[in-house]
């Protein structure tokens, strides 16, 4: 009887293993699947293969946050170009170069292209910062304050952008695993 205890209890006794190392202690256990993970199995909450999973689902989202960010301050320039030609001026040079984080932005919604995010998020603020340049010579100070708060939206765009590459890395590996 005593040596039908003693199995029982060793079965019980015996500690949670990791899925992939069974050598190592399972820690933590994945927040998706549930598997038992050792410390270096598990990336942030959830097993390799679920945080590649949880990443890929994440990416679209992600790309999509971005690129409205990196809309806004194209969107505002072509809309006051337009307005200006309504008015019979003459378009400045300036507008022209808008369509390059224009179509950055689009690239980003379509392929979750992170080099379009960065592109889109410096080519931007190089823009603003043209802008602010220009009014500050020309002497309308008060408008840097329109240009100041149109930074706002490339600055988190940048942020997003270094997010993105992150994730798109992640999943680049997932992809060449399976
Ligand atoms: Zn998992
Ligand atoms: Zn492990």
């Amino acid at each position: 009887m005593g040596l039908v205890h003693d199995v029982g209890e060793d079965w019980f006794d015996q500690e949670p293993r990791c899925a992939k190392h069974a050598h190592l202690e399972a820690l933590k256990t994945c927040a998706r699947c549930g598997t038992f993970c050792c410390e270096s199995c598990l990336t942030q909450a959830w097993c390799e293969a679920c945080a590649g999973l949880v990443m890929r689902d994440h990416l679209p989202g992600t790309a999509r946050s971005v690129a409205w960010k990196l809309l806004i301050a194209p969107l505002f320039f072509v809309g006051s170009s337009l307005y200006w030609l309504a008015r019979g001026n003459e378009l400045p040079a300036l507008a022209v170069f808008w369509f390059l984080p224009l179509v950055c932005s689009v690239i980003v919604a379509r392929r979750f292209s992170p080099a379009a995010a960065w592109t889109g998020a410096v080519s931007s603020l190089l823009l603003l910062g043209w802008q602010a340049l220009t009014l500050f010579t020309a002497g309308e100070e008060m408008r840097l304050i329109d240009v100041a708060l149109l930074a706002i939206a490339p600055v988190l765009a940048l942020n997003g952008a270094s997010h993105l590459s992150k994730l798109f890395a992640r999943v680049r590996v997932l992809n060449a695993v399976t």
